[in-house]
This record gives structure tokens, sequence and C-alpha cells, in this order.
């Protein structure tokens, strides 16, 4: 089978105890392996077997509303488990650091902003730091399992860090305490990771 459930990239309770091990057991094990399922399910028989994610993205509006929601959950959940590490947190450096400086005046105005993308998305959904076809920065966020990937996205780009602001994603640490949750996120952050992308965006 093309896609795989990908292992956690650490244990359940690495990223104690700014997000608490039953939420990632419950949320990794739990809900992204559902959406995983539901994906390869909506899937089976059809042309998107074969084809990249990225390209079922770029035609989703196409397809069901099934394969919407679980290609993007199963997608979503995978790149915001990599953009996370125990002890991250800090800043990222070198050409990233330098963008971000100039796109948001500073690092402290990135995370203000970003924060404030996750805080007020109604509902359910996630929050999003993107590059543009221009090589521009831009921070968003995209309702339910939808991603910037998708070419129904308000406004599109190559994603490079992730925050899911689904109440599973913290409510059994936080309860209604969103903007805790968000707080906290920014030390366990893998600048390392999230660096990564930005090089091969770039390209
Ligand atoms: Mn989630």
């Amino acid at each position: 089978i093309k896609f795989e459930f990908q292992p956690l990239p650490y244990s359940y309770d690495a990223l104690e105890p700014f997000i608490d091990k039953m939420t990632v057991d419950i949320h990794y094990s739990k809900h992204h392996k559902a959406y995983y399922d539901n994906f390869i399910n909506a899937i089976k028989g059809t042309e998107m077997e074969s084809m990249d994610i990225k390209d079922i993205f770029k035609n989703i509006s196409k397809y069901p509303m099934a394969v919407r929601n679980n290609s993007g959950g199963y997608f979503n959940h995978t790149f915001y488990w990599k953009n996370m590490k125990a002890h991250g947190g800090g800043q990222p450096t070198g050409k990233l650091s330098d963008a971000i400086t100039k796109t948001f005046s500073s690092f402290d105005e990135f995370k203000k902003q970003f924060s404030d993308e996750g805080k007020t998305r109604f509902g359910s959904g996630w929050a999003w730091l993107c590059l543009d076809d221009k090589g521009n920065l831009f921070i968003c966020s995209t309702p339910n399992q939808d991603n910037p990937l998708m070419n129904i996205a308000e406004k599109k780009g190559i994603p490079l860090l992730t925050i899911d602001v689904w109440e599973h994603a913290y409510y059994l640490k936080y309860q209604n305490k969103r903007p805790d949750y968000i707080d906290a996120f920014w030390n366990v952050v893998n600048w390392e990771e999230v660096t990564r992308r930005y090089e091969t965006a770039l390209k």
C-alpha cells in the first residue's frame, strides 16, 4: 500500500508537560489512525490509490467529501507530529530566521500572529505557516481537515509549520483553554524540521 501510517516520531510522553501523554496517545492511536483507515477505505479501487497525495490535494474539489476530510486528516497529523519534538522550542536560525524577521518584523511578532490565527479559528481546524508561490512566508488557518495544499484553500501555499486546534488536541489537559495549549506548543516546536521544510520549499 502506497500510503503508510507512519510511527509517531517519539514516545507518547515525549512532549510532557506541554502536551500530555494521554492526549498524544489517543490523538495518534485513535484519531489519526481513524483518519488513515478512512482515507484508505475512501480511495480503495480509485485512481487515487496510486497518486501522490499532493496531486490528490491539487484536485481535491473533484473528489468525495470523505476523501477531502480523511486525506487531510491523514496528512495534517503526520505533518503536525513531525514539527514537534521533546525539548523543542527556541527559535529557528539561518535563512528561515531571516525570512521570519523580514516578513513579520520580529520572531515574537510572528509567534503572536500565528498564535492569534489558531486562537481565533472558529470551531475545528489548523493554523499554518506557509510559503507562497512568490517565495514569501504567510500565516493562515483552515477549517476541519483542510490544508493549504488543497485547491479549495482560501490561500494556497507550501506548509512549513502547523498546529492542530481541534479540541481533541488539547481538551484533556487544557479543557476550554485553547490559548494555553497554543502558548505551550512553542516549547515543543521542532525548528530543525521546519527549517528543513523551508529550505526544501525554496528549491
Ligand atoms: Mn487532531
